[in-house]
């Protein structure tokens, strides 16, 4: 169970939901309250949660149960893409330091 605090200075009830604002999108989101608090978002009370305005202009999306698309596809897609690359430029092989019969000795 997590506990923290609605975000609003002026609050002291706990937080039932995260509030992301997904600025490309112009998108207001409401979803579970996520596990650890992430630059960006807001963990909001019932109350606040509930008499939440997005700005002129923005969607609010309401998202009920422990999912939620934290990436669009297309920056899935890149993640995916980064951290194979990062992967490819980090790995080295494995230097054989000294090898007995088909067993070998590899330093790391
Ligand atoms: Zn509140």
């Amino acid at each position: 169970m997590i506990h923290r605090r609605c975000s609003k200075p002026s609050c002291q009830k706990a937080a039932v939901t995260t509030l992301t604002m997904q600025y490309s999108e112009k998108t207001a989101v409401l979803g579970p309250l996520e596990a650890a608090h992430e630059p960006g978002s807001y963990d909001l009370c019932s109350t606040h949660a509930d008499s939440f305005k997005t700005p002129v202009g923005w969607s609010l999306r309401r998202v009920s149960g422990p999912q939620r698309p934290v990436f669009a596809q297309d920056e899935l897609l890149a993640l995916a893409d980064a951290v194979r690359r990062a992967g490819r430029v980090s790995t080295k092989q494995p230097v054989l330091r000294t090898q007995r019969g088909h067993l070998g000795v590899v330093a790391d």
